[in-house]
């Protein structure tokens, strides 16, 4: 018999959670004027809110902690990130900040301008709140068959390159500061792009004369999808194929809090020493001097070995196993999701278990309310609430798909959290025709307004 596949650690602390009933949670979210993120996290027993910064750090991760360098300018615990960026990335330049809108922040104030085009596959929330702030254009060239959740096909993630030459070639290259590959390709379910595609973009990108940008929250898992998925790479290591991608780009921007396991970080890594001297003044102005810039000599060590340990095969096959066993029960039971299951998280379509809900009234979210009613678990929205207004018309933008997102933390939840998350879903798509209204929005931020908004049922 073959052995199964088991996680390649085991369990040194734990932390109790608690099960509530359904008529404390219809309290509670009443109270949190039915926006999830407004819940306390006591009043939720398993959150899949976001995978960023909720993973579970290591031994190693807390170890090297108690090792930080405190001293303002040149920590050791700067220079040891430097050298594990420069093995991992493969970039000789690098600036610490204390998240990834950060990062976006930094690089963004010293090259892109108002009127500025930043096409990409599906620019991530933050991402386009930073270029949207600016003035500037975010352009998705994500392919169409992303927004087909049935549709299988191993790098959903992918530029359309017709698209993105189109824009190209409409725009003069003084316009445009860079393009943005998102790896893996958040907006569109946790999608991988892939090396091929990544090469031709980059081939693009030199015909164009312009340059490349990785948002690379979740390299490592991009580079398992391909490892796993893309011709020619079964036999690379992980570290060569994440090496290769940079290979093609001229910057990234990295949310230590997705493939770094650690619970607030970030940085900037460059490749042109004069892209780097730019940021510069950017992140003592915003983050603070150039070897801490936002984060504690403590936080820069756990980065750094958390690098490490979310570059390894073992580690990302059992993570992103777990995503695909959730996926796999909610094959058994029917529930309709974002095909194939992304590297880390799920996300359920929320306009084919809720068609009757009128787009104006929420559909994803309303899908999320439900299930934390049912059984405590907190998603989050990915639809019309996070997709916002069109900055000229004040319109909802609505997007074309309303998902559910069900983001799985790294080495925190067990496979029977799993089991009970999919039973929890089988029984809101059970009486999924009995729910037929959703929620309006009371108040409201001009910018980003899912993180605040609240609501009131609609009747
Ligand atoms: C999380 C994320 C960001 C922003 O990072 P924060 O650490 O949350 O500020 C940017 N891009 C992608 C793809 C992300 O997933």
């Amino acid at each position: 018999m073959n052995l199964p596949f088991a996680e390649p650690y085991k369990i040194k602390m734990v932390e109790t959670i608690r099960k509530s009933s359904r008529v404390e949670r219809e309290q509670w979210i009443k109270e949190a004027c039915y926006n999830l993120f407004s819940l306390r996290s006591e009043q939720v027993f398993i959150d899949l809110l976001t995978d960023s910064g909720t993973g579970s750090m290591s031994d190693k991760q807390w170890s090297a902690m108690m090792e930080g360098d405190e001293s303002y300018a040149g920590a050791r615990s700067y220079y040891r990130l430097q050298e594990v960026i420069c093995e991992t990335i493969g970039y000789p330049y690098f600036l610490p900040t204390h998240q990834g809108r950060a990062a976006e922040n930094v690089l963004f104030s010293s090259m892109v301008k108002a009127g500025d085009i930043l096409p990409g596959n599906a620019h991530f929330d933050t991402t386009k709140g930073h270029i949207e702030f600016r003035k500037a254009q975010a352009i998705d060239c994500t392919i169409a068959e992303a927004f087909d959740t049935t549709y299988e096909c191993p790098f959903k993630g992918n530029f359309d390159l017709n698209k993105l030459e189109e824009v190209l070639k409409k725009y003069p290259k003084e316009q445009i500061p860079c393009i943005v590959v998102t790896v893996t390709n958040n907006t569109a379910g946790g999608q991988p792009v892939s090396m091929e595609n990544i090469k031709r973009v980059a081939a693009l990108a030199q015909k164009y004369g312009v340059k490349i940008l990785i948002d690379a929250a979740r390299f490592a898992e991009n580079a398992y999808f391909i490892k796993t998925r893309e011709q020619g790479y079964a036999d690379k290591g992980i570290r060569e194929i994440v090496k290769e991608m940079f290979s093609y780009a001229d910057f990234m921007t990295m949310s230590a809090k997705k493939d770094a396991i650690v619970n607030m970080g970030g940085f900037i890594s460059f490749r042109h020493r004069e892209d780097w001297e730019k940021c510069q003044m950017y992140t003592i102005i915003y983050e603070g001097f150039i070897t801490y810039g936002g984060m504690s000599g403590r936080d820069m060590n756990a980065l750094a070995q958390g690098l490490i340990e979310g570059t390894e095969f073992d580690y990302l096959a059992s993570r992103i196993g777990q995503v695909a066993y959730l996926a796999q029960k909610l094959d058994e039971y029917g529930v309709p999701y974002q095909r194939p299951a992304g590297g880390h998280a799920i996300f359920v379509d929320a306009n084919k278990v809720l068609p009757q809900v009128p787009k104006e009234e929420f559909v994803a979210q309303t899908l999320g309310i439900e299930l934390y009613l049912e059984a405590g678990i907190r998603g989050v929205e990915i639809g019309t609430l996070l997709a916002d207004r069109d900055p000229v018309s004040r319109e909802n933008r609505y997007p074309a798909l309303e998902l559910l997102r069900l983001a799985i933390p790294r080495r925190v939840y067990t496979n029977n959290h799993m089991d009970y998350v999919a039973a929890a879903l089988k029984n809101v798509y059970d009486r999924r025709q009995v729910i037929n209204r959703g929620y309006v929005i009371v108040k409201e931020l001009p910018i980003m307004r899912h993180f605040t908004v609240r609501l009131r049922p609609a009747q």
